[in-house]
């Protein structure tokens, strides 16, 4: 079964291939995105496999359909990218990857909070210049500290259980709260007021959907701590760029560190440092000393692209089967 792979990247390829290798798909490398635009391009294929950026909306869905394609196979777990009613129009089945090593993305969130409080990004800088001044670089301890994190799925869940390990209280809010879980771990539920309200540390660990989308935005921001350092490792969308930036401006937030922008397609994963920067909002987030931002990494890890790479293939081979997808794989 041809399968046309969008927006590939050399890791994408290092664990797709050994994956798919006698399963008799064969995937097709395409290096750019899925759009509207580029949708003739899985002309042949069966199946196509996208990630986070590409655009699935109806339009997209429509052209995908009229090729003869059968299955969208999102290498991913979020499918907010995706028209899921027009997909279902079209009898186009659509499979994500609903599980992958968790503790990539929650160790990532970790990794932005240790650096952002301690500011070793700083200090890397300054020491290869030769500059070992220490003024600037003054953290505080997490021990004793409270951390808020928005939602306790997977990832949220991990992230707060390595916080309690650096000694810090930890609230949580989530409308499905895991009270099992929390009694185990130390971890208080409280309503999303009081979490954002007495939180030094606040991690977004929710799906982007119509309910969550600007779930930061100047009223919850007023809501925060003076001082506290907001983590997104989530979706872009969760937060209001625009508010965000007018609360760093005012210098009520500590810090901010960012795995995901609202408006991160066509930029993120791209070589763009030749480039004039056109996204005048992440070139003013840019120029704040107290913002770190990476570019979608928090996956990234060998285990989670194994994870994602056997999954995808495990779905687009049980449709070459006539087979059941993965448990909890299959949408819409
Ligand atoms: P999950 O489905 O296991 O957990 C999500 C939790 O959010 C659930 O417990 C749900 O009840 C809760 N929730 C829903 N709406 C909420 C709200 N309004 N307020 C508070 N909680 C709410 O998902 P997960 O595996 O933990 O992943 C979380 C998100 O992380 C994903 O949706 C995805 O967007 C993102 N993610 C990012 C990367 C990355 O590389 N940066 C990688 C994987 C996942």
């Amino acid at each position: 079964m041809i399968t046309a792979v969008f927006d590939t990247k050399p890791y994408d390829r290092e664990h797709l291939q050994p994956a798919a290798a006698s399963s008799g798909i064969e995937l097709r490398w395409l290096e750019f995105r899925l759009t509207q635009e580029s949708a003739p391009a899985a002309r042949g294929a069966e199946a196509v496999c996208v990630f986070v950026n590409d655009q699935l909306d109806r339009v997209c869905l429509a052209a995908l359909a009229a090729l003869g394609v059968k299955l969208v196979a999102l290498r991913c777990t979020g499918f907010n990218h995706v028209d899921l009613a027009a997909a279902k129009e079209l009898k186009l089945t659509v499979t994500r990857v609903p599980v992958y090593s968790p503790y990539a993305v929650a160790e990532h969130a970790v990794a932005l909070l240790l650096t952002l409080n301690r500011k070793t990004h700083r200090a890397y800088n300054r020491v290869r210049e030769q500059n070992f001044a220490l003024s600037g670089l003054v953290g505080f301890d997490l021990h004793g500290k409270t951390a808020g994190i928005v939602g306790t799925g997977k990832i949220g869940r991990i992230v707060a259980q390595i916080l309690r390990g650096f000694g810090m209280k930890v609230l949580a809010y989530d409308p499905f709260p895991n009270r099992e879980w929390a009694a185990a771990q130390g971890v208080e539920y409280a309503d999303a007021s009081s979490v954002l309200g007495l939180s030094h540390v606040v991690s977004l660990h929710v799906p982007l959907t119509p309910e969550t989308r600007h779930l930061i935005r100047q009223e919850t921001l007023d809501l925060m701590q003076p001082g506290a350092i907001l983590l997104n490792v989530s979706r872009g969308a969760l937060i209001d760029t625009t508010a965000l930036i007018e609360a760093l401006k005012s210098g009520r937030l500590g810090g901010v560190a960012l795995d995901v922008y609202e408006e991160e397609e066509g930029i993120f994963f791209e070589d763009l440092s030749g480039q004039v920067l056109q996204d005048d909002e992440l070139a003013r987030l840019l120029t704040f000393p107290n913002v770190l931002i990476t570019s979608h990494q928090a996956f990234l890890t060998r285990e989670a692209l194994s994870d994602i790479a056997r999954t995808t293939v495990a779905n687009l081979a049980a449709l070459a089967a006539g087979q059941p997808y993965l448990e909890g794989s299959e949408l819409g």
